[in-house]
């Protein structure tokens, strides 16, 4: 998984996305200007034999295209890092930096889509680019994969493109997102994993109520539950 990480860093193959990041890490925020920008691809957060693995959407202009770690320097990562500590899933209720002794206890979190977009808006073509690192790290993981929560439809889209290009056969029509659902699935193998849906923890569905910590909370548990932890 470490060379896998190192190699995606250094990805650039999406032009509108290696320009938007870049030009972000050079503009930067006011409220950042002493920072270095991280402005590269950001790599999964966690470790490799992770039984739970949690799919976002992409890294923020100034939350992890800042700071060089997942859901790590804005509101969505500060929301879901509380629900994770409430579980006892991570070591600390915040993550805000690389080297801030941070611990996921079984969880890595990864994206469908590695570097910013502009509006947090990956083309589809742009994640179309991208599926393969996902479906790289899932092969990684899946000796020991058993549950996973995407964050939203375009999380759980990806999620099951992944497994798609890991070799599961997923039922056409897919299974559809929604919050709180969940479905198992099988490998050709007989191996099976559960994945969970959760609204996205972005401001729209956090300060509208449409998500809540208790509903994250919710879905987390189950997910928690039927990978073990
Ligand atoms: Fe590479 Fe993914 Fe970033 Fe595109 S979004 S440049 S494929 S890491």
């Amino acid at each position: 998984m470490a060379a896998l990480d190192a190699a995606l860093t250094t990805c650039r193959a999406c032009p509108r996305l290696v320009a938007w990041r870049e030009l972000v890490a050079t503009e930067k925020r006011a409220a950042f200007a002493d920072e270095t920008y991280w402005g590269r691809p950001v790599p999964g957060l966690g470790p490799a034999d992770a039984p739970l693995v949690v799919v976002g959407l992409a890294p923020a202009a100034h939350g992890a295209n800042r700071t060089g770690r997942m859901f790590t320097g804005d509101r969505s990562g500060d929301f879901l890092f509380a629900g994770l500590y409430d579980l006892g899933l991570v070591n600390q209720p915040a993550s805000r930096s690389v080297d801030d002794g941070l611990t996921l206890h079984g969880v890595r979190m990864t994206a469908p889509v590695h570097c910013a977009p502009p509006a947090n808006k990956p083309t589809p073509d742009e994640r179309h680019t991208c599926a393969h690192w996902l479906a790289a790290e899932f092969t990684l993981m899946m000796p020991t994969m058993r549950s996973i929560v995407a964050l939203g439809a375009i999380g759980w889209a990806a999620a099951l493109q992944a497994l798609r290009d890991s070799g599961w056969q997923i039922a056409r029509p897919a299974p559809k997102f929604g919050h709180g659902t969940e479905v198992r699935l099988v490998s050709p193998r007989d191996r099976s994993v559960r994945l969970f849906g959760c609204y996205h923890p972005s401001q729209q569905n956090t300060f509208t109520g449409r998500l809540t910590p208790a509903m994250l909370t919710e879905v987390f548990g189950r997910a928690a539950q039927a990978a073990g932890l």
